[in-house]
């Protein structure tokens, strides 16, 4: 704080005598003189994305608030933290507010103003009482769509995510269970405007969408190849020039899901498997003739294996006996029983549980 030096005996401008006296003025006529240097707003235009409820302020988003908080407080606090960034003085100074903002006329179409009074006040002389400075500002609500929900509602797009199975149709529990998985990873999204998927398909043929950005379309694919074993190829193509003149690609992401999934029957080297797990090289089969696991180069299986799932009769048996090397099964459709090898039975099953299995070329098969 500055001292006021007593050399005037009397304003220069008004002429009392009563002091104190700062340059020859009297502390009224020098608030006159020189009043706070502050720059006065007189108005703020703050954008509100009917879609959204996102929020710019003189031109600027507001990036992250917490929606759940409402509107009120935080168009009040923006609009006051726009009005103190303004207030360039070196001196130390108070602020206080007062508006009218009200929550629900925010996003009322009738009502689009408010008005903020500012009330500044410093003390930059000790002998001086305060320094004040109040001004209003009006502040304008202007409902406009946000960048993000304007390129969304255009179908603005980079990426696309193509999902295929390898000279097959897709089975219903695998389309199921990737549309989970989709769905997760959108969960994980949900508060980003600028994730968003367009122009869904899913069927038997496959699954496609657009992809607001490549990044999603990447992260889908790369997450869905690794949890089905499958291969992925990305596939760039030139759209347009961005504003600025850089090129701007849309690529497309295709993942290829093995020719076989968990579950699949096959015949291979004479005998019938059971597909259990796949692996970028290597796929997983049980035998049903002796429940051997073993593991295989895909490409081996690709080539040489017997896709049966399609051609086999599903049934339904139970254990009735075992004498330790043989079984008595009996088929539950006609009840009637036979004499099958006790090694070609799932492990682990019990005297009077059931099996699923199924019948081909008049041979039964034990799964599960
Ligand atoms: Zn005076
Ligand atoms: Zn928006």
């Amino acid at each position: 704080m500055i001292k006021i030096s007593q050399r005037g005996r009397f304003c220069a401008v008004c002429g009392t005598k009563t002091g104190p006296f700062l340059n020859n003025l009297c502390e009224t006529c020098y608030k006159k003189e020189h009043p706070l240097d502050i720059e006065i707003i007189k108005q703020v235009n703050v954008e509100i994305c009917p879609l959204c409820g996102n929020l710019k302020i003189q031109g600027t988003s507001i990036s992250t608030w917490n929606k759940e908080e409402g509107l009120e407080p935080i168009v009040r606090e923006v609009v006051r933290r726009t009005i103190i960034e303004k207030i360039q003085t070196e001196l130390f100074y108070d602020c206080e507010f007062e508006d009218n903002i009200e929550e629900d006329k925010i996003m009322n179409y009738g009502v689009k103003a408010f008005e903020i009074r500012t009330n500044v006040t410093a003390t930059p002389f000790e002998e001086f009482s305060d320094f004040e400075k109040e001004f209003t500002t009006r502040i304008k609500l202007i409902r406009a769509s946000c960048n993000e929900c304007s390129k969304y509602k255009s179908g603005y797009f980079e990426g696309i995510l193509q999902i295929r199975a390898d000279n097959r149709k897709l089975g219903e529990l695998e389309l199921e269970r990737l549309e989970s998985h989709i769905d997760q990873i959108m969960k994980k999204y949900e508060e980003s405007k600028m994730m968003y998927i367009l122009d869904y398909e899913a069927d038997k043929d496959g699954i496609t969408c657009k992809t607001s950005t490549k990044y999603l379309a990447e992260t889908m694919a790369r997450e869905i190849k690794s949890i089905t074993a499958g291969k992925l190829t990305v596939a760039y193509e030139l759209k347009t020039k961005s504003r600025d003149g850089t090129d701007l690609y849309q690529n497309t992401y295709l993942v290829r899901l093995p020719q076989y999934t968990s579950g699949d029957i096959l015949e291979f080297e004479g005998i019938f498997w059971v597909v259990k797990n796949i692996t970028e090289a290597k796929i997983r089969l049980e035998s049903l003739e002796n429940r051997e696991m073993k593991n295989f180069d895909r490409k081996r299986i690709k080539d040489r294996g017997l896709k049966k799932s399609d051609s086999v009769v599903s049934r339904e048996y139970m254990f009735v006996s075992s004498d330790g090397v043989n079984a008595t099964i009996m088929a539950l459709d006609n009840y009637e029983n036979y004499d099958d090898v006790l090694k070609r039975l799932p492990l682990n099953k019990e005297i009077g549980e059931n099996i699923k299995g199924f019948i081909y070329e008049e041979k039964n098969y034990y799964l599960e």
